[in-house]
């Protein structure tokens, strides 16, 4: 791997600050989707591994949280500026073993490091409250403390933001973290930790444990020191995980899948509008839980729309993230293909028609033809689950009413887009999408100070922003009698 900086390549995880082995010595090799070349190896760790990285963050934690926001914000502020100082080696690792453009990989470290500068500053933040008292002789007042030990489960397609917008509130609340991230990309987690130990990130409070996903898993829900669970990832996984949290009544975060509709209504600017669905529909190749994953095209501007939107994906070229001038890399893998394969390939049966793309790419690996498709139905997969790839499947409507219904008719709800220059109407639209997140007249929606989750089976809770705090932090109200 060429790094200008190799210690930021890790190969081992991290327990209570040593950089350590499996104990069965079980490596797991780890490769580039875009060439499936070998990368290099992690540790395959299990139970016995979570729950030494749960006590040395149980130890860890109880210093952490004695010192002052002032003290952890400083700290996370080292960490915010080594992320950046590196940004160039750890967007190689990303693309490296996540595929996404070069480009787009610098983005993600920006983004990632986003969340540390921000709950940093946030880390003095954490005020309390006094209650004015309905009896004369008390005094009533809230403070704000961390909740303890934190498990974080992160997925693949943000191989580093997903995992700063956890660790950085929690180690800004005052919490420890075993993190447990993707099978597919642990290096670029290695790194963030590695950096997060240079900054003054004492050992304990930041631990990676790498391996088998659902023994690491039960570990850390089924601890009682675990206070609290993260997880991003798929709403299978997470309903499992939700259930295996409430035997020790844990808090949790989860954010899951999406099935975004992206809108056009008939009064929108087409090309403005295109414009966003190319950000939203392809962004990551299309492996984003935010992704518009349903295009609602009204029905007057349906072939304008559609005829702008295929030149538009036309121009996009597909390659491995590391050449110049790519704007679409490899899906993560085989079983990725198969998904989008698979919803491509039920939607013509089902009288879809193909405008571009649909087959794999002539790269093979994990590339795929970006694909837009017209006429597709509610009747199709594709309306019901997120196709995690880079096919624009175009539904037609007619009146706003019918759309909202569509639009809504998904046990979803993380973002949704629209375009429209109705003012009426793009409030009326933004508050009848049941939804986390609104995009009205772009696809681009996320950034560190904004509050990222999903109502419905999208998830519970929200990340970043002044509101990403709370999830780290529980009330305790002080009652002082007698006064
Ligand atoms: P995807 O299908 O996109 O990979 P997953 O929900 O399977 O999404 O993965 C998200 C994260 O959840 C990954 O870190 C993965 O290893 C982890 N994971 C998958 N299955 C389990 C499980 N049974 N217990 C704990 N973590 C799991």
């Amino acid at each position: 791997m060429s790094l200008s900086k190799p210690f930021l390549f890790r190969q081992q995880a991290l327990i209570g600050g040593l950089w350590c082995q499996a104990d069965s010595g079980m490596l797991q090799p780890i490769y580039n989707p875009a060439s499936g070349d070998l990368l290099g190896h992690v540790p395959h760790m299990g139970a016995e591994e979570a729950r030494r990285a749960i006590t040395a963050a149980v130890e860890a934690q109880k210093a952490w949280a004695r010192r002052t926001g002032h003290e952890r914000a400083r700290v996370l502020r080292r960490w915010f500026e080594l992320v950046l100082q590196h940004q160039e080696d750890l967007a190689r690792l990303l693309t490296l073993e996540q595929g996404r453009p070069l480009a787009e990989a610098r983005g993600e470290i920006a983004y990632g490091a986003s969340f540390i500068e921000w709950f940093a500053e946030e880390a003095k933040r954490s005020y309390g409250d006094v209650i004015p008292s309905p009896q004369a002789d008390k005094r009533l007042v809230v403070i704000r403390q961390p909740v303890g030990v934190v498990a974080a489960i992160t997925p693949w397609n943000f191989p580093n933001a997903m995992i700063t917008r956890k660790a950085a509130p929690a180690l800004a609340a005052g919490c420890a973290v075993v993190l447990k991230p993707a099978p597919q990309t642990p290096f670029s987690a290695l790194a963030l930790a590695a950096l997060a130990a240079e900054a003054g990130v004492p050992a304990g409070v930041l631990n990676v444990v790498t391996g088998d996903a659902a023994a690491i898993g039960e570990a850390l829900t089924a601890s009682p020191q675990v206070a609290k669970l993260s997880f991003t990832g798929s709403t299978a996984v997470g309903r499992k995980l939700l259930a295996l949290c409430a035997n020790t009544v844990k808090r949790v975060s989860l954010e899951l899948g999406g099935n975004a509709p992206f809108i056009v209504f008939e009064d929108a600017d087409l090309d403005a509008a295109v414009e966003g669905c190319i950000a939203s529909k392809f962004r990551n190749n299309g492996q984003t839980c935010v992704c518009a994953n349903r295009i609602y095209v009204q029905d007057g501007v349906y072939e304008a729309f559609a005829r702008k939107l295929a030149d538009a994906v036309r121009k996009l070229r597909v390659g491995n993230g590391l050449e110049e001038g790519v704007s679409l890399g490899p899906l993560i893998d085989q079983r990725a293909v198969h998904k989008v394969e698979a919803h491509v390939a039920d939607a013509l049966a089902q009288g879809a028609q193909l405008v571009q793309g649909g087959t794999r790419h002539a790269l093979g690996h994990g590339f795929f033809e970006p694909t837009v498709l017209v006429e597709v139905t509610q009747a199709m997969r594709i309306a019901q689950e997120e196709t995690f790839g880079p096919v624009a499947a175009l539904f037609r409507f007619q009146s706003e009413r019918a759309l909202l219904e569509m639009a809504n008719a998904t046990e979803y709800g993380l973002a949704a887009y629209f375009y429209s220059r109705d003012q009426a109407r793009c409030w009326r639209v933004a508050e009848a999408l049941e939804c986390g997140m609104v995009g009205i007249n772009t696809g681009l929606i996320t950034n560190e100070a904004v509050p990222f989750g999903g109502v419905k089976q999208s998830g519970l809770g929200r990340e970043g922003s002044r509101y990403g705090l709370d999830e780290y932090l529980e009330l305790k109200y002080l009652c002082f009698g007698g006064q």
